[in-house]
């Protein structure tokens, strides 16, 4: 298959739209990270998402809307409760996503067998007119292959699923650069499935205490099972060996400089303010105190460790687990494995 490369005028959004409408696959830029979009009602088209990635089929899909009445107009659930409604009302157009109780027109492929779908309202112009210019809702999970870094812009997307996909609507650099915030209104109390730049104090200034799913921060033991699918896989893993280390900026910087000493194909995912003190090839994601750029860089630096020659080992810096580091670390500490390396 012949990957088209599109741009992001509205005749180039057309195009794509055109082609979701014969069954095929888009890749779409969002406000979050690259989707891999079809039409979310016709569950055949959706079964080319899962061949193009090598997705796991008992893994869900987020159906992304155009507008809020979207949910009703397509009949996609069975209630919109009214905190799912306040939830909507503050965060979207935005990176939050909200799973509620399924109705019937959401085919097994998009909910994987469960009674529940993940809807999102993306902020990004050109994901919101290929979705109106579809005249449906589109199915969308990161467009990567399945347990790679996901995608921050149109090349990541490329380096992935060229010849796999229909098109790609090249929309720039994703700004967020983490994928959504996911919570659950389908349970008695609400729930936070996946972190994300929505962080969960933000969402209990809306609706009140919520609960974080031990999926979140901890790695599941195998016999549980996880309430978001996505959570029991390896996920975001560059070809090198991630190992996350918490510590101080002189232990940190002291840590890595002595492995380096020992070994030269050591790496370093740093703050900007490490790079200065660091022997061995390394990749500032921002500052110590801008996560907002950390979110943004993340990916890109995940992808970047394997395009540094000779990196067979990358120490990356510990997030805090709170506000939008919960995000960070929760993408890292699957990228290791679950490996971290405690410094004091
Ligand atoms: P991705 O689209 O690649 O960002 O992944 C979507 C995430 O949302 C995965 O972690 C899924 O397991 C999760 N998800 C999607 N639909 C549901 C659902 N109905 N219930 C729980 N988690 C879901
Ligand atoms: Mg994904």
């Amino acid at each position: 298959m012949n990957t088209l490369l599109l741009g992001n005028s509205i005749a180039d959004i057309k195009s794509g739209a055109a082609l979701i409408k014969k069954g095929g696959v888009v890749a779409m830029p969002t406000e979050t990270v690259y989707g891999l979009s079809a039409d979310a009602l016709k569950g055949e088209a959706v079964e080319k998402i899962f061949k193009a990635k090598g997705r796991p089929m008992d893994n869900p899909l987020i159906v992304h809307i155009s507008d809020v009445s979207d949910i009703e107009r397509f009949n996609l659930v069975k209630e919109f409760p009214q905190k799912a409604r306040a939830l909507a009302e503050k965060f979207w157009p935005g990176p939050l996503t909200m799973i509620l109780k399924r109705s019937d027109v959401i085919p097994t492929q998009v909910s994987a067998g469960l009674d529940t779908v993940a809807i999102r309202l993306p902020s990004h112009t050109v994901a919101r007119v290929l979705i109106r210019e579809s005249e449906t809702v589109l199915a969308a999970p990161s467009a990567n292959k399945s347990g790679s870094p996901s995608p921050t812009t149109a090349q990541h997307v490329l380096d992935d699923l060229d010849g796999c996909i229909d098109a790609v609507i090249d929309g720039g650099m994703c700004s967020v650069g983490v994928e959504s915030t996911v919570i659950t209104l389908a349970t008695d109390t609400p729930r936070l499935l996946r972190p994300g730049f929505i962080t969960v104090e933000q969402i209990e200034e809306v609706i009140g205490e919520i609960e974080v799913d031990d999926a979140v921060l901890f790695k599941l033991s195998d016999d549980k099972k996880a309430a978001s699918p996505g959570m029991k896989y390896k996920h975001y893993s560059p070809k090198a060996k991630v190992v996350l280390v918490s510590g101080g900026d002189d232990a940190f910087c002291a840590f890595v400089n002595e492995k380096y000493e020992a070994d030269k194909s050591v790496g370093a995912i740093c703050y900007d303010e490490d790079k200065f003190e660091l022997l061995c090839k390394c990749i500032p994601i921002g500052k110590s105190d801008d996560l907002e750029s950390q979110a943004h860089l993340l990916f890109d630096a995940l992808r970047q460790v394997d395009e540094l020659i000779n990196i067979s080992t990358v120490y990356a810096r510990c997030p805090q687990k709170d506000g939008v580091g919960m995000a960070l670390y929760n993408r890292l500490i699957r990228a290791a494995g679950f490996e971290v390396i405690c410094l004091e």
